[in-house]
């Protein structure tokens, strides 16, 4: 627990860390995201700190922005769950099994074991669910008209866009999509192959995307705007 904190809109609390600079003349704030997040701020000897907060307060825009666009990464360790496509997911390491096991519990929610070298467990989650996702996608795109197919699909990881087409026809899709609802999974595919027929964002693009997805295109935007950015927090 720091003394001076800063409160996020959704309750993260961010340490402030203030220092005395003599000789300074104006209060400064270095948001910091790496492994630890926090705030550094200096202010001059003649200022209070109750002021710097209030300069905190001032820069809230700005600091939130600077936290969403930089989330947090989680690392995973044997025994932690994470959400993949609707199923809640815990990770097990065991250290004598060969490949990776996936497996129903009675609870409804899956396990996944993960054997080999521990110190490559994340690794292997990656793989793993990247290797699930490609073919859920695949598996989705077979379901719509032959000529809405890409001729290759590949999973990137790009924090800007969560599907995108090349002139050539390959389509991409962020392999974080994973951590996304099905739906919205689901959505950004269809949304993606509209723009096979249409190049803009039309209303008869629109029309086409809930033609290829159904009831609830909305909901899955809203979805991805407002929890998009928490989808880069792990691994
Ligand atoms: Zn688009």
């Amino acid at each position: 627990m720091s003394e001076f904190e800063f409160v996020t809109s959704s309750g993260e609390k961010i340490p402030v860390v203030i220092t005395v600079r003599t000789g300074a003349r104006n209060i400064t704030l270095r948001p910091r995201a790496g492994d630890v997040r926090r705030i550094d701020a200096t202010r001059p000897f003649i200022s209070a700190n109750s002021t710097v907060m209030k300069f905190v307060e001032q820069k809230r825009r700005w600091l939130e922005r600077f936290f969403a666009n930089a989330p947090k990464k989680e690392h995973l360790k044997s025994g932690d769950m994470f959400d993949f496509l609707d199923m809640r997911v815990r990770v097990i390491y065991d250290e004598n099994l060969r490949g990776n096991k996936f497996v129903l519990n009675d609870d409804g929610t899956w396990t996944l074991f993960v054997g080999g070298d521990a110190g490559m467990l994340e690794n292997r989650v990656r793989m793993f669910i990247k290797t699930e996702l490609l073919k859920q996608i695949k598996d989705l795109i077979r379901q719509t008209p032959r000529d809405f197919w890409p001729k290759k699909i590949c999973l990137r990881d790009t924090t800007s866009r969560w599907g995108s087409r090349s002139t050539t026809g390959t389509m991409s899709f962020s392999w974080r999509l994973a951590f996304a609802p099905f739906d919205v999974m689901r959505y950004v595919v269809m949304h993606e192959l509209a723009h096979v027929k249409h190049m803009d964002h039309s209303p008869e693009f629109w029309a086409l995307v809930r033609g290829l997805y159904g009831f609830g295109v909305e909901r899955a935007r809203r979805w991805l705007n407002q929890n998009g950015a928490g989808l880069h927090k792990f691994l």
